[in-house]
């Protein structure tokens, strides 16, 4: 038994059932405190662990916003569970080559996250919550963020439940389930609250749907595959699918411009990633191979391009970043 998982049933035998929300939040707080999940020996990787160019496309749309915005001089880059920090070292030399020279916000809760950030955007600042985010524009990134915190899920007006039967975890009940994501909602809210009164933009990038609907998302993975959903708590990525309406609801509804919502792969061609590939392989004809796959796995159908969808909020009096329309 997992050292989280005793504790669960600890406190199931305490306080009764408990939420998925709070489930959730144990095992992804254990789970990202103690190891680097990404890579190959790890459990999962994510598009700027698949190629640099991902991050540069990112740098270079936050880059040209901020210029059609008349390049204000306070804004700065900031984060959203930055992983490995690759995503903003690779989107940050764009940036500075465009002239950004702007501070560097992380927001991190994972000490083993932080560290790894830390060799990679040495001159980052560290925040434990959204809110703590300085008050300036904003050019925010969020990949694979939202994904990762807690949703409720709902049978009919009843709240599913974690609770312990025949010997291990289990679900108190079945039926079509309706999820929700107040911690998702709030995190939007907060960040489009922000764009609203400072400025800036903010990228949103996630597995996810774009229409609210019934279905259970909830998944678990280990090793680069699927896992039962509630066997070794805390020891794999518990994730869910992004509900990009709901999302765009609390954006809205804080006062910020939404976008229309892109998959990843129409985006990532629109911002001129096939040209990007090119100048890479004739630089290096030794990895063309690999960027060409690289390139495949970010944009094609089958792989990354259509599950994986992109929105944009921004500030009302701010341009619509590149790639949108
Ligand atoms: N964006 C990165 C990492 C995605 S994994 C990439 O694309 O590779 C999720 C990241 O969010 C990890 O860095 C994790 O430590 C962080 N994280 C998870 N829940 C968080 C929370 N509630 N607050 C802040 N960071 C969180």
């Amino acid at each position: 038994m997992t050292p989280l998982e005793r504790a669960l049933r600890e406190r199931i035998a305490a306080e009764g059932p408990i939420g998925i929300e709070a489930y959730m939040e144990a095992c992804n707080a254990y789970y990202y405190a103690t190891r680097d999940p990404f890579g190959a020996r790890g459990d999962f990787i994510t598009a700027p662990e698949i190629s640099q160019m991902f991050g540069e496309m990112i740098g270079a749309a936050l880059a040209d916003c901020w210029k059609r915005a008349g390049t204000p001089d306070n804004a700065i880059y900031a984060e959203l569970g930055p992983g490995r920090g690759t995503l903003a070292a690779d989107a940050l030399r764009m940036m500075r080559a465009a002239g950004f020279s702007g501070e560097v916000h992380f927001v991190e809760t994972s000490p083993i996250m932080r560290k790894m950030q830390k060799e990679l955007v040495p001159e980052a600042r560290w925040h434990e919550s959204i809110d703590d985010l300085p008050a300036r524009p904003l050019l925010l990134v969020a990949n694979e963020f939202l994904d990762a915190l807690p949703i409720r899920q709902h049978v009919g007006e009843i709240e599913r439940r974690v609770t312990v039967a025949a010997g291990g975890l289990a679900f108190d009940r079945d039926g079509e389930i309706v999820e929700t994501s107040p911690a998702r909602d709030e995190a939007i809210s907060s960040i489009a609250t922000c764009l609203a009164a400072m400025g800036g933009a903010a990228l949103f990038i996630d597995y996810g749907h774009a229409r609210s609907g019934p279905g259970d998302t909830l998944q678990a993975v280990r090793g680069h595959v699927y896992a039962a959903l509630l066997a070794d708590p805390g020891e794999q990525d518990l994730t869910s699918h992004v509900d990009f309406e709901a999302a765009g609801a609390a954006a809205r509804d804080a006062g910020a411009a939404v976008t229309l919502l892109v998959t990843q792969g129409e985006w990532l061609i629109r911002l001129g990633i096939e040209a990007r590939a090119q100048a890479l392989s004739r630089a290096n004809p030794e990895k063309a191979a690999d960027v060409e796959a690289a390139l495949e796995r970010l944009t094609s159908r089958d792989q990354m391009g259509e599950l994986f969808k992109v929105l944009a909020i921004h500030a009302p009096d701010w341009p619509v970043p590149a790639g949108f329309e």
